[in-house]
């Protein structure tokens, strides 16, 4: 018997029977995340129930020195759910069960397999909903949204995961239990919560979370506006907040956007407008009144071309139906795109959506923007086909330069979808070799045996040092080493 056929005994022999997947055509669903341009099959798939079976996962990868990749739903767009070659994809679709649901404190007791949407449904009989709603809430899971501190549409006025989660159970590489945070508002001791969440699988493996749950709002409407230039819907984005209005959701699409999901969904868009802004206000009917005329006023001020309001609820959905389409109607008009994630400050909108356009030209690819203006968060769509020499390449470079804006503007390399393996080499121009170090350093605090994710998201000090001599060649594969598809 070879190493990897005692470790799978073992493996199997510490898990119920059906827990674990070695075959390659069970492995194959595992092989990547949501940057399905990078794949890798893992040795093995453990399917663990409860916690008790994670535990028992984690002793024996320590014990044959495997390395472990956590995995919700696969819907990460960084590769942080990547598998590791030898090592074990850990998924946590069997611990998908809501624990408790208490109307009174407005929490949720959740396993980490749970759907993001999961919880809302769950909390809808009390009228509460768990805020944080990323686009792909259908399907992603509370861990990875732990994981990867994710956002959504409504995070300008009720928070990211972090503001949302208010304990974190979760059991480290060497098989400790440790709660973060508490079900109160504080917690004893060093807070740890908010450097744990968005810590993207590296630090520990999420067994139980406790989350916030708000009112249904009792009503909600959205306001469509136009503009005739970009750099006028940047400003109103900035004149919004300036007026004291935090909208539940703030969010802009150009051009390129617009016209990509009109004749997909049929929302009733403005093609010819150089950008729209949809803007919503939820409350009680008085207060959604109130703030709707206050950025009705707003906008007109900033130059806005033409004002919609959402008349009903069906109009709402009928105006946000493009927003949320903007993925799959991207696949409609090419067959790959490149969704970038990165933040910057409010102010530097305009200035960055031109220097995105100046590149469109320079790498002779297209690029739709479609994004949380409110937040600063771009999400760039990249639009190229990757059965043409060169254009994944042009397309990953393109992103990059883009990422290397964001900082050089004052934003960060990430919003809300991480660094994974996909920017891995942007946190080289972002940080300092002493920030790195310090990282490690953390990592290294909770995983001393580098077993837990290993070479996500923090890259070593030699890997910069390369990136910084490989960033003048034309043409470079970022992981030369990870096989693409
Ligand atoms: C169409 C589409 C739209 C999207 N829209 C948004 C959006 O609006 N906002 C946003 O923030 N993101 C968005 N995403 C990205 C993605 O859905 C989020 O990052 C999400 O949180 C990932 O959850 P998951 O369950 O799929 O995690 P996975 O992809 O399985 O894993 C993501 C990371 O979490 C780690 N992880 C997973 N479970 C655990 C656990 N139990 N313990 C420790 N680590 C764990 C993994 O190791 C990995 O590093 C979108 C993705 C798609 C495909």
């Amino acid at each position: 018997m070879n190493n990897s056929q005692a470790f799978l005994a073992a493996l199997r022999a510490a898990l119920p029977p059906s827990s674990v997947l070695s075959e390659t055509e069970d492995t194959r669903p595992y092989e990547c995340d949501g940057l399905s341009a990078y794949r890798q099959l893992p040795m093995a798939v453990a399917l663990p129930a409860d916690e008790a079976q994670v535990l028992a996962v984690l002793k024996v990868c320590r014990e044959f020195n495997v390395p472990i990749v956590p995995r919700g739903a696969g819907t990460g767009l960084s590769g942080g759910a990547m598998p590791i070659e030898n090592g074990v994809v850990l998924s946590t679709a069997r611990m998908n069960q809501v624990v408790r649901m208490d109307a009174y404190a407005r929490t949720a007791v959740v396993q980490p397999g749970v759907r993001n949407l999961a919880i809302s449904e769950e909390a809808a009989q009390h009228g509460l909903y768990y805020a944080p709603d990323p686009s792909s809430q259908i399907a992603c899971t509370i861990g990875g949204n732990v994981a990867e501190n994710s956002g959504g549409v409504h995070c300008l006025k009720y928070g990211l995961t972090v503001h949302n989660v208010l304990r974190v159970r979760m059991v480290t590489m060497e098989g400790d239990v440790v709660e973060l945070g508490s079900e109160a508002l504080d917690a004893p001791g060093l807070d740890l919560l908010a450097a744990f969440v968005g810590s993207e699988g590296m630090l520990g493996i999420v067994t139980e979370v406790t989350v916030k749950l708000v009112p249904k709002p009792a009503t909600a409407r959205v306001i469509m506006a136009s503009f005739n230039e970009i750099g006028a819907a940047c400003g109103a984005v900035a004149a919004v907040i300036a007026a004291g209005i935090i909208p539940a959701g703030m969010e802009m699409m150009d051009r390129t956007s617009s016209r990509m999901v009109e004749p997909f969904v049929h929302a009733g868009y403005d093609t010819g407008a150089a950008a729209i802004l949809l803007c919503e206000a939820d409350g009680t009917p008085e207060e959604v009144e109130e703030e709707i005329a206050r950025m009705t006023a707003v906008l007109q001020g900033a130059g806005a071309s033409a004002v919609q309001v959402s008349g009903s609820e069906a109009e709402r959905l009928k105006f946000w139906s493009g927003r949320k389409n903007a993925f799959p109607a991207a696949g409609r008009i090419s067959p790959d795109y490149y969704c970038m994630d990165g933040t910057i400050p409010r102010k530097q909108l305009a200035r960055v959506l031109l220097g995105i356009e100046q590149m469109e030209a320079r790498y002779g690819l297209r690029c739709a923007n479609v994004f949380h203006a409110g937040d600063g968060n771009l999400h760039p769509l990249i639009l190229f086909d990757a059965n043409k020499p060169d254009e994944l390449q042009r397309a990953e470079a393109f992103g990059a330069e883009i990422l290397a804006l964001c900082v050089e503007v004052g934003g960060t390399i990430t919003g809300e979808h991480g660094v994974g393996i996909e920017k891995i080499d942007s946190m080289c121009a972002q940080f300092t070799d002493a920030e790195l170090a310090a990282f490690s350093a953390v990592k290294r605090a909770f995983d001393p045996l580098s077993l837990l994710n290993p070479n996500k998201a923090i890259p070593t000090l030699n890997r910069c040092a390369e990136f910084g001599k490989m960033h003048v060649r034309a043409g470079r594969l970022p992981f030369a080493g990870l096989p693409r598809f």
